[in-house]
This record gives structure tokens, C-alpha cells and sequence, in this order.
């Protein structure tokens, strides 16, 4: 008997009871290897005893005070390490709560920073088909997810797209990375120009496209390209690194290894490891001085916003990171699960792709490897996968409608920075039996 609202009122679902590292317990003492961190948050595992010791160190201090009267040492000490970190001159930290929240705030900030400059037939955003940005209706409005958005399409802001980075589709024989990034930011050159640049307030996108298409890392060149178009036109780039930043990719921003900063740039998940809800959208310097010197303020704001006791709790999951050099971590554990993955399913019959960076793995999966061709999708072979792994102990995060937001299936991977070597093997033989279960039941 329960009487939460869950996200699927008729799935039964496990009660987690405890977390140990790489594992969650339930109530009947199963052990499952969280392999995808829930979706890409637990960067640290369950039950880190220094996370754990700095949030029961603040509580004991203060857990609140509202951000409209004071500011707070942990909240200071947080923006102080990030901005520190962050690349370009994203010197301002906005923290809220979580990544729709994050994403809400740059879409909002942007917009007002148009009108402080005198441009307000700025009104429109750019983003890619098969993103996820989040699922407050600004965040769903840009987002490319053809599935989540269907039911709200009435309620939705004006939003365009254009083409995701997705080479494993969309790159032609012929055609070089490099010459692929160029002609996918030719293409959002083109639709500026349709839609009348002076319009258009900025373009947004996951910098690796994460739940909805299963780790798209882009090509070479592809965000430098992206960022010498949006500057021709004045108009903005926000990243959303909600999923694939803080470290997920082996850099603490993901951005970093594009060689690009954005303007505005979202993050959540990773920044408070699952410990607490928290999410932040960063400002470059000349965002937040034109509005500092301007009206004054950011016409914005939630009652959470700066939570003294998250702020502490993040710091202390940040500080771990680089304490324990967690971001070498995560580049060497990734290679040796690329390695695995591919050794497994590198010439398996059904397995199309295996992409990513870091931590941040997918696998896309094919009913036919030579033409691409994926399975139907009343399979629900995400499903099946998801409750097969859950069967052998493994929580993974697979998606459907991978190719364009009905077709398609991919599975997820985003294992704690913690994990072990030995522990990659554990992770692939689980996934490699729940595909195989699930392959079975469809073939
Ligand atoms: N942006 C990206 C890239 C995400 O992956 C997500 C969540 O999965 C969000 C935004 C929304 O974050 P939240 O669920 O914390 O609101």
C-alpha cells in the first residue's frame, strides 16, 4: 500500500534501503551496481562518509536561511570553487535546485539580458532535435524529445531545431568529422538566417547529448564551429551540462574538451552526487555586469535557491573529486568500460554503436547491424532491458526513441567515478545477460 504518486503508479517497484558504494540495497538485502549513478548523479556512489560527515556538520550549523535576506559561508565557498573552475569567464553562479530549474534560469536570464541591452525582438531559441532539457515547460519547450514534449505541444513556447551531432546516423561515408561539424553548423547558420538572427535570443545544447540519445559525444571542431556562428550573430550558446558536466566526462566541464565556453551553462546531477538536490546555471562576466549595471537584478528566483545545508553537502562532493583525483579516475575506468563494452559487444549482431566519453557510455542497439535498422518500437526493449537488469542486480539507464524520439533504442551507462577495475567486469557481464534476456524475448 502506498499512497506516493509514483512515475508509474503500476510498477512495483524495490524499497532502497541503504547504499554502499557502487551499490544500492533493498529491503530484502539485493545488491544492485548502480552502472548508470540513477541517471548520471551518484558521481560518488552511496553513503560517502565525507559527503555524509559535511552534511551532518552543517546541519548542526544552519540548514536555511532564505537567500532574499542573507548569503551563507557554504553557498560563498561553493560559487568561489566553481567559478574558479569554470571555463571562460563564467565567473557567476546561480545555484537552484535541480536541472529544469537550471535550465529555466539561463533560458529566462538570457532573455532578460536582450532586453537590458536593448534588444528585445530577441524572443526565440534554437536547440537540437533529441535533447533533453529538462521537463518544466521553458525546459520542454526547447528540449528535441519528440515523445516527452507530444502531449504539452500546446502549451509549448516557440522553439526551433536543428540537426543533433549524431554520427553514428547522420555522418556520410564520404565525409571527414571535421567536414560532418561543418555542415551541422552550416545548417544552424541557415535556419538563423530564416528565422532573422536579430531575433533569435541563443542557441542551446546538451554538449553531450545524455537520456535521450545515449552519450553523443560531437565531433572534432563541431562546438567551434557552433560558437563562430553564434558570435557572427550576437546571439548566445548555453550548454546544458546538466547531465554529461562535473566530471562525467573526465573533465569537470565537458565543454572543455570542445575548446569552447559557452555564455550561460547549466549543470545539476553530478554537482550534488545525489546527496542533495541542487543544480546551478553559470553567467559569463558580461552577462551579469550588463544586468548588475542595468535594472540591478535578475527578474527570477526560488525559495531554495543557495540551501545552505546543499551548498555544503556539493562542496564536500566536489572537494572529493579533486582531493582524490576522481577526473583521472573516470578517464582511465572509461577506457577500460569502452574496452569491455567493445570486446563484448563490439561485433555483436544487435549492438550498432558504442559511443561516449569518460564515465558517460551509451549503446545503441539494432535489429540489423549492416543497415542500421532498429527495432520496432512496441518492443519496449528499454523496458525489457531496465527489468532485466534490476533481475541480476544491475541498474542501468536505457531509452527508446533514440533516432527520433520514437524510434530507437539505446542503453545508458553512467557508473559512479568510485568504481573499481574489477568491478567493470561485474557491470558487463550483468548488461551483457539482461540484453541477451531481453533480445530473447523479442527476437
Ligand atoms: N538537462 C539534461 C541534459 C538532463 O539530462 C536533465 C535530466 O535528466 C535535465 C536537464 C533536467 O534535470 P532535472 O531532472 O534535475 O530537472
Amino acid at each position: 500500500m502506498t499512497h506516493i504518486f509514483h512515475r508509474n503508479p503500476a510498477a512495483e517497484l524495490p524499497v532502497a534501503a541503504g547504499g554502499e558504494g557502487c551499490y544500492l540495497i533493498d529491503t530484502d538485502g539485493k545488491r544492485y551496481l548502480d552502472a548508470s549513478g540513477g541517471a548520471a548523479v551518484s558521481c560518488l556512489g552511496h553513503g560517502h562518509p565525507r559527503v555524509v560527515e559535511a552534511i551532518k556538520r552543517q546541519a548542526d550549523t544552519l540548514a536555511f536561511a532564505h537567500s532574499a535576506f542573507l548569503t551563507s559561508e557554504p553557498a560563498e565557498q561553493l560559487a568561489e570553487y566553481l567559478a574558479r573552475k569554470a571555463p571562460g569567464d563564467l565567473d557567476w553562479v546561480y545555484f537552484v535546485s535541480g536541472g529544469s530549474e537550471a535550465v529555466e534560469a539561463a533560458l529566462k536570464l538570457a532573455r532578460q539580458y536582450f532586453l537590458e541591452i536593448g534588444q528585445p525582438q530577441r524572443t526565440r531559441f534554437i536547440a537540437r532535435r533529441q535533447s533533453y532539457h529538462g521537463n518544466t515547460l521553458g525546459a520542454l519547450s526547447i528540449g528535441g524529445n519528440v515523445w516527452r514534449r507530444e502531449p504539452y505541444r500546446p502549451l509549448l513556447m516557440e522553439s526551433h531545431h536543428v540537426a543533433p551531432c549524431y554520427p553514428y546516423r547522420e555522418q556520410r561515408a564520404d565525409e571527414t568529422p571535421e567536414a560532418y561539424g561543418e555542415r551541422l553548423a552550416s545548417e544552424l547558420e541557415d535556419m538563423l538566417q530564416d528565422l532573422g538572427p536579430e531575433t533569435v535570443i541563443a542557441f542551446v545544447a546538451e554538449t553531450v547529448v545524455g537520456a535521450t540519445a545515449g552519450a553523443l559525444a560531437p565531433v572534432p571542431g563541431y562546438f567551434k564551429r557552433v560558437r563562430e556562428v553564434c558570435d557572427r550573430y550576437g546571439v548566445l550558446l548555453i550548454l546544458d551540462e546538466v547531465m554529461c558536466g562535473m566530471g562525467r566526462t573526465g573533465t569537470l566541464f565537458a565543454c572543455e574538451q570542445d575548446g569552447v565556453a559557452p555564455d550561460l551553462l547549466a549543470t545539476a546531477k553530478g554537482l550534488g552526487g545525489g546527496y542533495v538536490p541542487i543544480g546551478a546555471m553559470f553567467a559569463s562576466d558580461r552577462i551579469y555586469q550588463t544586468i548588475r549595471a542595468g535594472s540591478g537584478a535578475f527578474q527570477h528566483g526560488h525559495t531554495y535557491m543557495g540551501h545552505a545545508l546543499a551548498c555544503a553537502a556539493s562542496l564536500a562532493v566536489q572537494q572529493t573529486i579533486e582531493d582524490d583525483d576522481l577526473l583521472s579516475a573516470v578517464h582511465a575506468r572509461g577506457e577500460e568500460l569502452q574496452a569491455a563494452l567493445t570486446e563484448r559487444f563490439g561485433t555483436h549482431p544487435n549492438i550498432g554503436d558504442i559511443r561516449g566519453r569518460g564515465l558517460f557510455r551509451g549503446l545503441e542497439l539494432v535489429a540489423d547491424r549492416d543497415s542500421k535498422r532498429p527495432f520496432e518500437a512496441d518492443t519496449k526493449l528499454h523496458a525489457r532491458i531496465k527489468s532485466e537488469a534490476m533481475e541480476r542486480g544491475l541498474i542501468c539507464y536505457p531509452g527508446h526513441g533514440t533516432i527520433d524520439g520514437q524510434q530507437g533504442h539505446h542503453v545508458l551507462l553512467a557508473p559512479p567515478f568510485i568504481l573499481e577495475s574489477s568491478q567493470v567486469g561485474e557491470l558487463v557481464d550483468k548488461l551483457s545477460g539482461a540484453v541477451e534476456a531481453a533480445l530473447a524475448a523479442v527476437r
